[in-house]
């Protein structure tokens, strides 16, 4: 026994280290005590000996015995006592009474203080060798035991770590699908406290319908291995889901992966059904980033609003509605107008400022299943599907315009935002998405070319001009040497004195086909295209020959003003060029004036002050044309070198139209404040004229005085300087 107990040990069975097993053997009777000391000797044990009851305490105390032969009757202590001071320390060390008192009661005393066997002196050293072997195998097994248990419950433990700190939602359910346990994962993901969700049936986590019949697949997985549910994507519903307020509350998004479980998980078929296991992991925040970059492939990032693709998705499923129910649709394109002047003066972040305060707007002059969606830059296309008539079309568009006609305020700024319309009808104007917005597009052309802030509906003849406008690109290279450009003169009167002070110098091109051409017409492409230096440089020359022409006259000194677009102004020579123009024809630099808008001081500041220093250093004069149309106020223009203050046409035309003349007062008002001089455009009736000398305006400029005249009328006008404000003078 022995031996196999080694083997055992050795084997590590035993995780108690002890190598032979050691006995006391405590008896006051030397002979006896020695002798059975002796036979442990023999038969492989290590064995102590105790003479009386102290000894033996003295040596329990001191060391660890894997068993005791305890005598009960000793002279000085009595061996209940010994057993009571092994209870008393709670040693686990097994006892073997040895007595002569074979007294029923006796035994049980001994017993009850805690000693695991008896041994009744006399005794056969082989019933005693039997008993030791006995009392320490059983503690042997008694051992391993605890030693497995402890594995057990450490590994448990362990396991149960490991379930509780997964990232995922671990679960099992019964047969009947209620909840038998889940992991401490549920409060943070789920908001459930552990135990409330034991016994519950997992209805009571799931989102809403749609996800049902999903769900019951899974929860109700009776499949293992590959064919058990993987991957399955769910809703849950959070523990504060159903809010107060009946909005929606928080909902989880899980992948989870389901598998039967058994009672013999080997043999499946052959055992019982005892529910699913289920892990569900967390994929909101995979979910999330899906989304946003589904997002962002549909929708313009800065307004929200749906893009280009999104658009033309919508575009084909209300061309396909309008196919089945037979019904008409419009495509609109909206551009705003002058934006690139807004983004380039005032820099991008105003620019988007004013888009998304359009965007907004626009949004307000929307039905219910309109689309709205932005296709890049300042372009905006819009969709209104089920349209009853030509006539709702209209009334959008009137409502865009009234909705963007006042100011949006920005930075500090007052700005002005219109836009120009194209619109496109299905099923007249094109039966596929790309022809509707293709034909959209080219009414907006039109729209923007017939002054712009107007809306124009698609129709075939539209078509030509686009074409035109390329031909007319080619036309205008050929111009300048072709000789086809004509300076007009538009003269500026003094209003007090009744005499012509100077001219505008306003552009026309005589094209041999189209007649007269409009600068409205040509400029923006000339500006476009880059031609416009050429021209200017041109406009610049022939209004020094005439002045020229006019000193050689020896008619009265005027002014000549001539238009300057931003295009010009940024050539570094700029200055230059004026500067020689004068020189070279003689002038003096008091004769010429030069006419800038507003927005063209705001695009490069610095850059432009400088040049519009050196230029009225050198004694020419600085216009501000259509002033009161752009971005600046005029408490801002007074940092620069200005000489008059040219208000726009527009503010002049309000004077008749509805007597409006606060903005016209205003700039008078404020000019005069800062000693400017004024200018009046545009002006065409006696009524404009009284207000303006009642408001003692200096010059005026307009069809009521002299349409812009061929250099020939000019010059008779001049010679003559009697003017028709000359007769009103004298009234
Ligand atoms: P602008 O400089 O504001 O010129 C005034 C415009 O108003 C001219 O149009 C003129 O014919 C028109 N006008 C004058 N009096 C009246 C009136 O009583 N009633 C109305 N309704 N209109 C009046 P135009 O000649 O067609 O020129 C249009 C614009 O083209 C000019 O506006 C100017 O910005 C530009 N432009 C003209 N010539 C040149 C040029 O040589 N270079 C550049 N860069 N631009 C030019
Ligand atoms: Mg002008
Ligand atoms: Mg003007």
């Amino acid at each position: 026994m022995l031996a196999e107990l080694k083997k055992r040990i050795i084997d590590g069975q035993v995780h108690e280290v002890f190598s032979v097993p050691r006995i006391l053997v405590v008896d006051d009777e030397p002979l006896l005590r020695d002798s059975l000391r002796d036979i442990l000797l023999q038969n492989g044990y290590e064995a102590s000996a105790a003479r009386n009851g102290r000894d033996a305490l003295v040596q329990i105390a001191r060391q660890h015995f894997d068993a005791i032969l305890l005598d009960l009757f000793m002279p000085d202590i009595h061996g209940t006592e010994v057993l009571d001071f092994i209870a008393r320390r709670g040693l686990d060390t097994p006892v073997i009474v040895v007595s002569g008192d074979d007294s029923v009661d006796s035994v049980i005393d001994a017993l009850r203080g805690g000693a695991q066997d008896f041994l009744r002196k006399p005794y056969q050293p082989d019933e005693m060798l039997k008993r030791v072997g006995n009392v320490i195998q059983r503690r042997r097994l008694e051992l391993e035991n605890r030693s497995v248990l402890q594995q057990m419950e450490q590994s448990e433990k362990w396991h149960r770590f490991l379930v509780n700190s997964s990232p995922d939602f671990i679960y099992t359910l019964d047969c009947e699908g209620r909840f038998t346990f889940v992991n401490d994962r549920v409060e943070s993901l789920l908001g459930y406290k552990h135990d409330e969700l034991l016994g519950q049936h997992y209805t009571a986590v799931i989102f809403d319908d749609d996800d049902f019949t999903h769900a019951q697949y899974v929860f109700n997985e009776r499949r293992t291995g590959k064919r058990a549910s993987r991957y399955v994507e769910l809703r849950l519903k959070c523990k504060d889901c159903s809010r107060s307020n009946g909005s929606e509350g928080r909902i989880l998004v899980v992948e989870l992966n389901a598998i039967g479980m058994y009672e013999q998980p080997d043999n499946k078929f052959a055992s019982r059904y005892l529910g699913t296991y289920g892990v569900a992991k967390d994929i909101s925040e995979r979910k999330k980033a899906e989304e946003t970059i589904h997002y962002q492939a549909y929708h313009d990032l800065l307004t929200g609003l749906p893009n280009r693709v999104l658009f033309k998705d919508r575009l084909n499923l209300a061309i396909a509605q309008a196919r089945r129910n037979s019904e008409m649709f419009a495509v609109m394109c909206l551009d705003m107008d002058h934006y690139k002047v807004v983004n380039e003066t005032l820099g991008h972040d105003v620019g988007d400022e004013l888009l998304l305060a359009v965007t907004a707007r626009l949004h307000g002059c929307l039905r219910e299943g309109d689309t709205l969606a932005r296709m890049g830059g300042d372009e905006f296309c819009l969709l209104l599907p089920q349209i009853s008539g030509i006539e709702v079309v209209g009334n959008i568009a009137e409502k865009v315009t009234v909705a963007l006609s006042k100011p949006f305020h920005i930075d500090h700024r007052e700005l002005f935002a219109t836009v120009s319309i194209g619109v496109s009808l299905y099923p007249a104007d094109g039966e596929t998405g790309d022809s509707l917005i293709k034909h959209a597009d080219i009414a907006l052309y039109h729209a923007k070319t017939c002054g712009r802030d107007n809306c124009q509906l698609f129709h075939m003849g539209m078509n030509v001009p686009l074409s035109n406008r390329l031909s007319l690109e080619n036309d205008l290279r050929h111009a300048l040497e072709r000789n086809q450009l004509v300076a007009y003169y538009q003269p500026q009167v003094d209003l007090k004195r009744g005499y012509i002070v100077g001219f505008e110098c306003l552009i026309r091109w005589q094209h041999p086909v189209r007649g007269l051409v409009s600068p409205a017409e040509f400029i923006p492409l000339a500006e476009e295209t880059g031609m416009i230096t050429a021209i200017g440089k041109w406009m610049l020359n022939t209004a020094c020959q005439q002045l020229k022409i006019w000193k050689t006259q020896e008619l009265p000194p005027v002014r000549l003003a001539i238009n300057i677009s931003p295009r010009q102004m940024e050539q570094p020579e700029f200055v230059q060029n004026i500067l020689d123009a004068l020189h070279q024809h003689d002038l003096d630099q008091g004769v010429l004036e030069v006419e800038i808008t507003e927005n063209l001081i705001m695009k490069d500041v610095e850059r432009t002050v400088e040049k519009l220093k050196q230029l009225s250093a050198s004694g020419i004069k600085i216009a501000i044309d259509d002033f009161g149309t752009g971005y600046s106020s005029l408490n801002y223009l007074k940092k620069f070198p200005i000489h008059t203050i040219k208000i726009d046409q527009s503010f002049i035309a309000d004077i008749e139209r509805d007597g409006d003349t606060s903005i016209v007062t205003a700039i008078i008002a404020m000019a005069k404040g800062l000693h400017l001089n004024l200018i009046a455009e545009g002006v065409e009736t006696e009524n404009q004229l009284a207000f303006l000398r009642k408001m003692e305006c200096d010059e005026i400029q307009g069809f009521l005085l002299s349409e812009p005249l061929t250099a020939q009328a000019a010059t008779t006008m001049l010679i003559e300087n009697i003017t028709p404000l000359a007769l009103f003078a004298g009234r």
